[in-house]
């Protein structure tokens, strides 16, 4: 296969590694072509971004496999899964064969540097919409990223050659032929099934739905696969809440506990699953696969998880609504700060994620500041209103949800004045869901609580649109690099951008689409645009040309994008250390 590469790469065994540069181009076979789209430099560089160029007919495609938009994510989901593992598995061969160490003198190995390898950006527990494989009209595109093999910096057109034009077509060939169409099925129904509880859920008044049966902890704190079912207790809905939901492919309804829109509060003693449960919720955000445990608890897509993050950078946000009277007289209707408390930044968090458009708000106490969520009665004897700078979140929560239909899932095992506000009232039980609403109802009347509102100013979504000044997104210098480093860090020219507590976000390839989001934003340069209409911008230029129109690489080889929410890509814009409104 593919002889003039194969002739190509002969000619270059044992030369510099330079001069992989040649091989850059198009190749075409009788079944695919291979697009070589970026040779790296050296074995130690970026890798090398290759792909494959295949018929749909090669894998008796259909265009129901991606007749709606939950499907399609689902196929390519499942499709780069296969190719993914397959991958795993060459690459493994691959260095088995070869002996010795890198850079040894007999030039025998292939393992210097990413030498070798192939991969696909390959996904986790959630199906994201990603810029792995395109489906184009007649025909579907890989996107891979492979290691030129090497010997120190010498080339082995040998073994370049055994991968290029023999594995991995092979590999290719081999999914193809094999495609499992019974499991491809079995996730596509999934997709189906997931969307139909989506669409239950809007109509009915709901913002979140965890089926019975779920398994919401996970393997470790530091895993997002599924604890053993043998140690986890499935999830079981208390029978005032359960719901059941009608979804196809199947006669039985899905049966579940159903979160209605309004205040939530989620109590329970400590280690009885409480954030076990709101991380479930939001995760439930995206779709997740069958074996995840969560694949049939779903959550609003604009559900926002917000925490204290103190540090961060705030810029002209307005969070008078919680933050006033502040002792030097400092303005907070457009407030900033290098170096936020963890109360402002809770704060600031909350009216950013309102901006976005945030449907519902969800709060842990453990990872809250505990002044934003609280003010007792004897505190408010003490320290006098006029004293105190902070509103708590309690004095907001009711009318965020009456007046803006903003719901709040909130995570409390100590303060009992949010059982006053709230709509429903689960208690954790050993990891058991009870309904203590009615409950909650008569403790909140035999021990009424004399605190007083501290509300002075409602939240208004519409006077807290801040207008982005775009040239603040300008990197100065040359060199404008724009790079996800990790899935928490973006460097942006010289500046670092901290999304460690963005705790939506999951993948370093959403991370990636996050930066050339931004990179995009700044190339744009609009006047007069809010960051709200500025993000839409994006999302409009991603629906009309891909996901990886914001990608540097358009064109080419922009296989390494996940879609991230608008949340995360304004809380991106909203941390970056030089941001500025207009
Ligand atoms: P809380 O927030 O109420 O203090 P966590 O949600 O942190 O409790 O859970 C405490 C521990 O229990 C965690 O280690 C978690 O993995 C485990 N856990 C949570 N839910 C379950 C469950 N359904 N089955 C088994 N273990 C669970
Ligand atoms: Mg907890």
């Amino acid at each position: 296969m593919l002889h003039s590469l194969e002739k190509m790469l002969r000619n270059l065994d044992g030369k510099s590694y330079k001069m992989y540069k040649q091989i850059e181009g198009s190749y075409e076979e009788e079944w695919f072509q291979l697009h070589i789209d970026y040779v790296q430099g050296d074995p130690f560089a970026a890798p090398t971004r290759i792909r494959w160029v295949i018929p749909k007919s090669f894998v008796a495609f259909e265009e129901e496999w991606v007749g709606t938009k939950a499907r399609k994510i689902a196929f390519v989901d499942y499709m780069t899964r296969q190719l993914a593992s397959e991958l795993v598995r060459i690459s493994g061969r691959h260095s088995q064969q070869s002996s010795g160490k890198p850079d040894s003198h007999h030039g025998l190995t292939k393992g210097t540097g990413n030498s070798g390898l192939a991969m696909m950006d390959t996904p986790g527990q959630e199906m994201l919409e990603r810029s792995s494989i395109a489906i184009l009209k007649h025909h579907l595109d890989i996107r891979m990223t492979i290691g030129l093999p090497a010997a120190g910096r010498r080339i082995l057109g040998l073994n370049a050659i055994q991968m290029l034009c023999n594995q991995l077509p092979l590999a290719l060939k081999k999914i193809g032929a094999s495609l499992d169409h019974a499991s491809l099925q079995a996730q596509l129904m999934l997709a189906d099934q997931q969307e139909d509880i989506r669409t239950f859920l809007r109509t009915n008044g709901y913002i979140a739905f965890v089926a019975n049966g779920s398994i919401l902890p996970r393997e470790s704190g530091i895993s997002n696969r599924p604890m053993h079912a043998s140690q986890a207790v499935a999830f079981q809905s208390p029978a005032s809440m359960e719901i059941e939901i009608p979804v196809r492919h199947r006669s039985a309804p899905i049966a579940g506990m159903g979160i209605r829109r309004g205040v939530t509060v989620i109590a329970g003693g400590g280690f009885h699953g409480k954030s076990t449960l709101l991380r479930s919720l939001e995760r439930g955000v995206y779709p997740h696969i069958a074996v995840d445990g969560r694949e049939f608890v779903i959550t609003d897509t604009d559900a926002v998880k917000i925490r204290a993050e103190d540090g961060r950078s705030i810029e002209r946000v307005n969070i008078q609504p919680f933050i006033n009277h502040l002792p030097f007289g400092q303005d907070t209707t457009a407030f900033t700060t290098e170096n936020a408390s963890g109360s402002t930044s809770q704060a600031a968090n909350i009216i950013e994620a309102l901006e976005m458009g945030a449907k519902a708000i969800l709060i842990d106490e453990d990872t809250s500041a505990t002044n934003f969520m609280i003010r007792d009665q004897r505190m408010q004897a003490l320290v006098h209103k006029e004293r105190e700078p902070i509103t708590p979140y309690m004095d907001h929560v009711r009318q965020l949800y009456e007046k803006q239909d903003v719901s709040t899932v909130i995570v409390t095992g100590g303060s009992g004045d949010y059982l006053e506000v709230s709509d429903q009232v689960i208690v954790m039980d050993a990891y058991v869901p009870q309904d203590a609403t009615l409950q909650a109802r008569e403790i909140v009347q035999s021990y009424p609580s004399h605190r007083s509102s501290d509300l002075e100013h409602e939240i208004d979504l519409m006077t807290s649109s801040r207008k982005l000044d775009s040239r603040s997104l300008m990197i100065p210098g040359s060199k404008q690099k724009v790079e996800a480093k990790n899935q928490t860090t973006i460097q942006y020219g010289r500046s670092w951008i901290d999304l460690a507590f963005l705790e939506q976000l999951l993948e370093t390839s959403q991370t990636r689409a996050i930066a050339y989001a931004l990179l995009w934003l700044q190339k744009q340069r609009k006047k007069n645009q809010s960051v709200s209409e500025a993000i839409d911008a994006v999302y409009t230029q991603i629906e009309e040309r891909g996901l990886e129109a914001i990608s540097p690489y358009y064109g080419a080889h922009p296989g390494d994008l996940a879609m991230p929410r608008r949340f995360e890509i304004a809380g991106a814009l909203n941390r970056y250390r030089l941001l500025r409104m207009q």
